[in-house]
């Protein structure tokens, strides 16, 4: 089989960490970079670091507002699909690249699989909630990450073949975490010592977009009383350069990092006191790390998370946000999103007729 993988942001370059490879072993695979993501420090340093293979095709294709750049996409691939005739094309996640892999392929009547099918925060504000509800109803191969999200897919009468096959996140996670946990040069690059810090990520649209809102997360940001490692993703920043409060952050209790690669990252994540977050996989990450997590939105796709009790969501909440960083972690940390073998189940089933 020849399978069309698109992909173009950093959390997909992790995705695809956990499959391409394994679905090379049995089918030809065409890897295509949307660009979405452009810079080294959220794309060419995950495929350097993650094994995945270096793609075949880029399209080069970012910025613009979300129509604009989905539209681009889909005019590049139309084509592309026509001429590179793929018998499936692969996409992940949520992103424009994921709608517009789904879209182009699905006028062209090249089936389509998604893998993190399912996944919901019932919010219509988020793009990432748009992306994923269309390019579930357009795809014949809905591979999902939790009972939850079969069951989200059973209630919209979703019209592809569901499977849940766990969490490709958690594959990559299970594999590269007791090797980045083992080097902590990340942390010292810091300026921090183990378990003496919370880590923090941001970059959520409706967290940094809306000046009243970055307000907010700076605040909740400079209200916890220990130190935050922030590795700080570029749309973060331009919208803080912007409003002129980056200088506020560098001065306090935060350090600002670079947006960091995947073990660098997972090294601070392992070795974190607690997390503080607005990112998907960041929350299940710390989950599996066995870190406790704050997360920074009022829905989560990752309920789970939150149900057993490692994960509260507090929006952007000061008061809330230190109050869930002051909790206590329950003892137990049962399996949810799979056993690390999600991967094999993505490539079992793509060959499924
Ligand atoms: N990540 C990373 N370096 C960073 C921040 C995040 O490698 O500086 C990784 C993180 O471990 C996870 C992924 O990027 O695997 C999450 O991406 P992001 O938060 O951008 O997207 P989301 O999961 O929210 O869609």
């Amino acid at each position: 089989m020849r399978v069309l993988t698109v992909i173009g942001n950093r959390p997909q370059f992790v995705k695809a960490a956990a499959v391409s490879r394994l679905l090379r072993t049995e089918h030809d695979e065409l890897l295509l970079h949307t660009g979405q993501h452009h810079d080294d420090e959220l794309s060419t340093i995950f495929i350097d670091e993650l094994g995945v293979p270096r793609p075949e095709l880029e399209l080069g294709i970012h910025g613009g507002t979300n129509t604009e750049q989905t539209a681009r996409m889909l005019a590049a691939l139309g084509p592309l699909i026509a001429e590179q005739r793929p018998d499936l094309v692969l996409v992940y996640g949520d992103t424009n690249s994921t709608l517009a892999g789904a879209l182009a392929a699905a006028q062209a009547r090249v089936p389509v699989a998604h893998v993190e099918a399912g996944m919901r925060s019932f919010d219509r504000a988020m793009p990432e909630e748009v992306n994923r509800v269309l390019t579930d109803h357009l795809a014949d191969l809905l591979l999902c990450p939790s009972q939850t999200a079969v069951a989200n897919l059973r209630r919209e009468s979703a019209a592809g073949r569901i499977e849940l096959v766990g969490d490709v996140m958690v594959d990559v996670a299970l594999l590269f975490q007791p090797r980045a946990k083992a080097d902590e040069r990340p942390l010292r690059d810091a300026g921090v010592g183990p378990g003496e810090y919370v880590l923090a990520t941001a970059h959520r649209a409706g967290n940094v977009d809306d000046p009243a809102r970055l307000r907010r997360l700076v605040d909740l940001l400079l209200a916890v009383e220990e130190t935050v490692v922030l590795p700080l993703h570029p749309r973060t920043r331009a919208r803080l350069e912007s409003a002129g409060w980056l200088g506020e952050l560098e001065g306090a209790n935060v350090r600002l990092r670079p947006p960091l690669g995947y073990l660098a990252f997972t090294a601070l994540l392992c070795h974190a006191r607690a997390v503080l977050t607005d990112s998907g996989g960041v929350q299940k990450e710390a989950y599996l790390a066995g870190v406790p997590c704050v997360t920074m939105r009022d829905t989560t796709e990752w309920v789970e998370t939150v149900e057993v009790g490692w994960n509260v969501l507090v929006d952007l909440d000061a008061g809330a946000a230190r109050a869930a960083l002051d909790r206590t972690p329950p003892a137990d940390r049962p399996e949810l999103y799979g056993d690390g073998r999600a991967g094999e189940r993505v490539v079992a089933a793509l060959a499924v007729p």
